[in-house]
């Protein structure tokens, strides 16, 4: 039955960010496909916000809104560290017990076998390792953490989707290789290559093509990647013609919801966030017109794929069987 739930909720997500894309959205009729809840930079632009950091219980407060208001919704938790103590664990498993299909989005800073055990214990569906350009070399976070989670996924024949993120700039860029051999090697599912959040930080070349499965990068990013190098510097690609959007504004106001552990919230991480504190139903109902508008107006394509409705990997149930 679970499971069945489970599903329904996954169609449901998909046909919000089908209907995303159809146009320009009233705060009233807002109905984001997707909450992001994000407890430290994790390397996501903008600020963490001005607020007090959140309680552990009123960010749980928030999910259990959110599935009020929406019904079971993919939950993405962003932390570039985590530990066993820290919220993200429980906050995880909060969102699984509410039927909701988790995401962890990390650099992997302090995952070690006991936090994977305690993520697989908390029901954790994906798991994205960010990798930097030092990954593949003996005692980083990445391959400490890649390895714990190889053995708590074993240790509990979990259903986890261990995706590895390869961002296409600077050094990590360079590593390419390196990196791509080494995340087979050391047991990830497949690697995505995700687009520099500002078109100055792309690097040039062009981003390897490993075999699929393995390779999961979508064409839309590689599109994105080749529209970069000409783009003028700011987030995404100039333009709004082409790629993802040929319809419409950015669909990214109906695709996610992102609430910081200060408090802030926005749809777009790059426009002027929604005001207020409080329930997220009400503060989007009655303060988000400035933020609809400056998505409505922005002239850039995005698709990392934080930002996009591309799955983030190949649709794997956390209920086993
Ligand atoms: S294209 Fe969309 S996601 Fe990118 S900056 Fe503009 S509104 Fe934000």
């Amino acid at each position: 039955m679970r499971r069945l739930q489970h599903h329904i909720a996954e169609a449901r997500a998909a046909a919000r960010n089908l209907s995303a894309r159809l146009g320009p959205l009233q705060p009233a009729d807002l109905r984001p496909a997707r909450l992001v809840l994000r407890l430290d930079d994790a390397d996501l632009p903008g600020s963490l916000g001005e607020g007090a950091p959140l309680a552990e219980a009123a960010l749980q407060a928030r999910i259990a809104e959110a599935v009020g208001w929406l019904g079971p919704l993919p939950v993405t938790v962003f932390s570039a560290g985590i530990d066993a103590e820290g919220p993200a664990i429980e906050l995880l498993r909060f969102a699984h017990r509410l039927d909701n299909a988790t995401t962890l989005v990390t650099a992997g800073l302090g995952l070690d076998e006991r936090v994977a055990l305690a993520l697989m214990d908390a029901g954790l569906g994906r798991l994205c390792l960010r990798l930097d350009a030092d990954s593949a070399a003996p005692g980083s976070p990445a391959q400490g953490a890649l390895k714990a989670l190889r053995f708590a996924r074993n240790a509990r024949q979990a259903p986890l989707d261990l995706e590895c993120w390869l961002p296409w700039e600077g050094a990590s860029a360079a590593a390419a290789p390196a990196l791509l051999l080494w995340a087979r090697a050391a047991g990830a599912d497949g690697l995505r290559v995700v687009a520099p959040w500002r078109a100055e930080d792309l690097s040039p070349a062009p981003p390897p093509a490993a075999a699929p499965p393995f390779d999961r990068t979508d064409p839309g990013t590689r599109a994105l990647l080749a529209r970069m190098k000409d783009a003028t510097p700011g987030p995404g690609a100039d333009g709004r013609s082409a790629l993802r959007r040929p319809f419409g504004p950015c669909p990214v106001g109906g695709q996610r919801l992102e609430l910081t552990l200060n408090g802030r919230l926005c749809a777009c991480p790059f426009q002027v966030p929604i005001p207020g504190d409080g329930a997220l139903a009400s503060r989007v109902a009655t303060g988000a017109s400035d933020h609809l508008q400056a998505i409505s107006a922005c002239d850039r394509v995005c698709a990392h794929p934080e930002l996009v409705p591309a799955p983030l990997g190949p649709t794997r149930s956390p209920w086993p069987g």
